[in-house]
């Protein structure tokens, strides 16, 4: 997944994270019920459980949220040019005209609140820091600098692991745990899902498969 990629998969889910964080236990993976199922619930990852589930949510917005705002704030502060000033206090004796003291003055006043700027102060949510820094990767317009080889690396590599905690998170990325049963050829059995797609019981010795019928929700 390239850097805008990530960035776009992160502003995308951002509300889903939130929406995620005070959803229902049973939204989590793998079901209470399909671990009754298994009767390996002791064996499975205590993450994995519903309550420790939201609190990895909590953890996962706050930490999404801290570096990819810390580094769109790193970044603007290399590549974002100062906003114009107004006009100066002496501008008549510049021999500047009304004329153009209003034309510097509505010009300082839009470039200052140009949305594309990165806020260094105010609300700035994880959402807001992933457009703006896939925005700076697409070298969209804007009161900015170009991002050198090594800016957009340093961007790719945070976004990229921004995005696989999101992922992670919201259950979009298949997973696997084992079950603590032997397939007949000797292996560990492990139980595959997670993604919203029907569960599945693999081994990865033998390549044995079996997709599971998973039980309605209690
Ligand atoms: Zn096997």
């Amino acid at each position: 997944m390239n850097a805008i990629a990530a960035l776009q998969l992160v502003a995308r889910h951002w509300d889903d994270l939130h929406a995620l964080r005070t959803s229902r236990p049973h939204d989590a993976w793998p079901p209470a019920s399909l671990q009754a199922y298994l009767r390996t619930v002791e064996e499975y990852d205590p993450a994995d459980r519903s309550a420790p589930v939201r609190l990895h949510v909590v953890d996962t917005i706050r930490i999404v949220e801290a570096v990819l705002v810390a580094l769109a704030d790193q970044l603007a502060a290399r590549v974002q040019s100062s906003a114009v000033g107004p006009a100066p206090a002496d501008w008549a004796a510049r021999g500047w005209t009304p004329a153009d003291r209003d034309r510097r003055n509505a010009l300082s006043a839009a470039d200052s609140t140009d949305p594309a700027r990165w806020p260094f102060v105010g609300t700035r949510t994880g959402r807001q820091a992933a457009v703006w820094l896939a925005a700076r990767v697409r070298g969209d317009a804007g009161p900015f600098r170009p991002l050198t080889g090594g800016e957009l690396d340093e961007v790719a590599r945070v976004a990229s692991g921004a995005a696989e905690r999101v992922e992670h998170a919201l259950g979009i990325r298949r997973r696997s745990v084992g079950t603590g049963r032997a397939c007949s050829c000797g292996d560990e059995l492990l139980l595959e899902g997670g993604d919203g797609r029907p569960p599945s019981l693999v081994c990865r010795a033998c390549a044995r498969s079996l997709t599971l019928a998973e039980p309605a929700a209690a």
